[in-house]
């Protein structure tokens, strides 16, 4: 009856999640609050995992893409589950450090590492450094020769593929800010000139093509390119590389009206593409990785609010204010995503309300959505918004001055705080 596996109703007719009652999470924790169920979490890595076993016989990494939703204790789960991490700043690069991340299974991430980034990750170890452009390999040689280090790099390279989603969350097309092109030889030439470089082993090829995509055709075509490729740097230069990372972007059910493919459809179908272009193309099948992020955190999760004030606007509409919004959750303002909500005391009955969910910050645009079907609800109520384990807390900000959400993970029907609450002091720590 919902959007996602992990909720639930209980006797009392409240919302559960991973089997916990989320008006007696609202009341322990306060709101706002996110909660996640760890279960669920566990569940979509091992769902990835046995893909990866079954159609590629374990040649493959799965690698949970952090920045979906990034702390100590997701770092832990993604370990013990035997994934990899991608990270993109210094900052998940710590935080993966800190919570004991095997730094080897760690791809690093980003268009513009600034030298202090880099210098961490030699320092660390970190298994792969994703190149975006030339600069970066010509800094990151310097600076693993000044170290008397090997960096084991990716490229990331834009296959040209457009992958039918937001634009901005469009990747893969030649006039992006992310990687190298294809078409206009810059790709090449970075790989001659990696080969060329002492303290650089090119071990890979990685592409990311976009986010929230539902479409398998999409990731079929850029393996076939990205294979063409490896097959021409074999053919010009005589070297063969042995690794190649798909990215991520696998679609989630946010409303109910969304369909992804099953995570294993998908990986049947482009393992079977890259098996076969591999034979076409006379290469070796490169160990693959691919990275979810959303699909791993996004339906996991869920926000839980207290309703403000109710203003009705006759013949226009309803907002219904509540204690977070666009602090907590950007991703209406940034791409109008759409979202599911319900009045957790009451989640059984009937959505028959519209409205509109309207945030607390100081502009028109901090909503949650509109057009958004509820039940009948009232000033004191928990509401809550489903399927914000990704891109939320990642994404949250402090505009306003408004303090972050504490983080719940809840398992085996117990609860328990991952992230604590911001204070008012935390707000003004920095200032001087
Ligand atoms: C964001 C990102 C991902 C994860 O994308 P999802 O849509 O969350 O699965 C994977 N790889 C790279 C390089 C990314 O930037």
């Amino acid at each position: 009856m919902f959007i996602s596996d992990c909720l639930g109703i209980n006797e009392a007719g409240h919302l559960t999640i991973g089997g916990v009652d989320t008006i007696m999470l609202a009341e322990k924790y306060g709101t706002p609050l996110y909660v996640m169920d760890e279960d669920d979490i566990r569940r979509s890595c091992s769902l990835y995992k046995k893909s990866i076993d079954k159609y590629y016989d374990g040649q493959g990494l799965v690698t949970y893409a952090s920045k979906a939703f990034c702390c100590k204790e997701i770092c832990k789960v993604a370990a013990s589950e035997g994934l990899g991490l991608d990270v993109v700043s210094a900052g998940e690069l710590y935080t993966a450090h800190e919570a004991g991340f095997p730094m080897e299974k760690v791809f690093f991430h980003g268009n513009n590492k600034t030298m202090e980034e880099l210098t961490l990750a030699l320092e660390y170890g970190v298994g792969r450094i994703v190149v975006d452009n030339l600069t970066e390999l010509a800094f990151l040689n310097t600076l693993a020769r000044s170290q008397g280090k090997t960096a084991n790099i990716f490229f990331r390279i834009k296959p040209g593929i457009d992958a039918h989603t937001h634009d901005f969350v469009r990747t893969g097309q030649i006039d992006s800010k992310f990687g190298l092109a294809l078409e206009t030889g810059e790709a090449m030439e970075a790989v001659k000139e990696a080969l060329g470089y002492e303290n650089i082993c090119l071990k890979g090829l990685h592409c990311h093509i976009g986010s929230q995509i539902f479409d398998i055709e999409p990731f079929e075509h850029a393996a076939q390119v990205m294979l063409g490729f490896i097959a021409q740097i074999k053919t010009e230069t005589g070297y063969e590389i042995g690794e190649l990372n798909l990215g991520g972007g696998f679609g989630i059910k946010y409303i109910t009206e969304h369909d992804p493919v099953e995570y294993d459809s998908y990986m049947q179908k482009v393992s079977a593409v890259v098996n076969s272009t591999c034979k076409d193309l006379a290469i070796k099948r490169p160990f693959i990785i691919i990275e979810p992020g959303r699909s791993i955190a996004g339906p996991a999760g869920i926000t839980l609010y207290t309703v403000g004030a109710v203003k009705e606007i006759p013949h226009i509409r309803t907002y219904v204010s509540i204690d977070g919004g666009m602090t907590d959750n950007p991703r209406y303002a940034l791409y109008q995503s759409e979202y599911e909500c319900l009045v957790a005391s009451r989640a059984g009955e009937p959505r028959e309300k519209v409205v509109t969910i309207a945030g607390k910050c100081c502009e028109s645009g901090d909503l949650i959505g509109e057009g958004m079907h509820i039940q009948d609800v009232k000033p004191g109520d928990i509401i809550a918004v489903l399927a914000t384990g990704a891109y939320n807390y990642s994404m949250s900000s402090n505009y306003n001055r408004i303090p972050k959400p504490a983080v719940i993970f809840v398992k085996g029907g117990k609860d328990r705080l991952v992230v604590k609450r911001e204070t008012l002091e935390d707000i003004i720590r920095n200032d001087l």
